[in-house]
């Protein structure tokens, strides 16, 4: 009479991930910190996407938001500064069949990464990354970064930014083979979504730049206090934007991302932000796919292979002779 019906139990599929499968240990970032709504976002794309835990790897550099990794549950690889992008590119040609995302901050990508992130444009490999811009060096406690406004004033320009700021956006749409460059804020939950959605869905290189709000050191955020500022990109192969984040965000224009010319043009607006699928190309071809390694896949290829490697290795009695 008390027995389980398993009639009535709950029909669930035994390797559906649920959000816990993703979560780790709570986040130490600041409260109010935007680097909290990009970690939901990714860790709901990775429910929503139902991404096998042990088939996914995070990997970030240094900063605040490189902690990012610690809070998957998936894995991850909390690197050097700057090098998120070359630890990300040995990971995926080694293991093409894993999801693989960077997380970087704007010092970490634009100031000492910038090489890695110039050629990881250029070798377009498959993978989604994200630049946290939040205009400044958080971890290290306030220091101008290469996105600083002019005039900012830090711990190191403590009479305001000398230098105009760097545009990573126009930066990777000025690169040879970009093939998917995007913008968000990371508070408007609904749109960053769909963003990291569709980077993730695009075969190639996806860059993603988000203004993340750095509450701590930067208080004032005028694009958050005006929301006019924002330019939501539409189109059917970009944002759809719901009736409710319209109602908020009036500014609006239609862009189609196979416009290069275009995109550029968007992403050096001097009053507007854009927000949006600037540029998407799914012509590049992936460096992993190029330069595919050739996998002994048999077991007689397998010993030909290892035959080959310890014949490197091996002494030639001849040559030992004549000694
Ligand atoms: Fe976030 Fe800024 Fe705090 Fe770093 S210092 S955790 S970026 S709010």
């Amino acid at each position: 009479m008390f027995g389980l019906n398993i009639q009535n139990s709950l029909d669930v599929d035994e390797e559906y991930h649920t959000l816990d499968d993703y979560q780790n240990s709570e986040s130490r970032w600041c409260p109010g910190c935007g680097n909290s709504p990009i970690l939901t976002s990714l860790q709901i794309l990775c429910r929503d996407e139902q991404l096998p835990p042990e088939k996914t790897v995070f990997v970030s550099g240094i900063g605040c938001s490189s902690r990012l990794p610690h809070y998957m549950k998936t894995y991850g690889f909390h690197g050097l500064h700057g090098r998120a992008l070359p630890i990300a590119e040995g990971i995926k040609m080694r293991r093409p069949d894993l999801h693989v995302f960077v997380n970087m901050g704007d010092g970490d990508c634009c100031s000492i990464g910038t090489a890695h992130w110039i050629h990881a444009i250029r070798y377009n490999m498959n993978m989604v990354a994200i630049l946290h811009d939040n205009n400044i060096y958080g971890m290290t406690k306030k220091q101008a970064s290469p996105t600083s406004p002019k005039g900012m004033k830090t711990n190191t320009t403590p009479l305001g930014a000398d230098l105009e700021p760097l545009n990573p956006t126009c930066t990777t749409l000025g690169v040879k083979n970009v093939s998917f460059v995007a913008q968000a804020v990371d508070w408007i939950p609904d749109v960053l979504h769909d963003i990291i959605q569709q980077a993730f869905h695009h075969h190639g290189f996806s860059f993603v730049r988000i203004m993340q709000r750095c509450p701590h050191y930067l208080p004032t955020n005028p694009l958050l206090s005006s929301p006019d500022k924002l330019m939501l990109l539409t189109h059917e192969h970009g944002l759809n934007v719901s009736d409710a984040v319209s109602k908020i965000y009036t500014n609006q224009r239609i862009h189609d991302p196979c416009d290069l010319t275009r995109a550029r043009e968007l992403a050096s607006m001097e009053d507007n932000f854009a927000i949006g699928i600037l540029y998407r190309n799914e012509n590049i071809p992936c460096y992993e796919e190029l330069r595919k390694p050739k996998w002994a896949t048999t077991a007689e290829l397998k010993q030909i292979a290892f035959e080959k490697e310890q014949n490197k290795f091996g002494i030639d009695t001849m040559t030992m002779e004549n000694i």
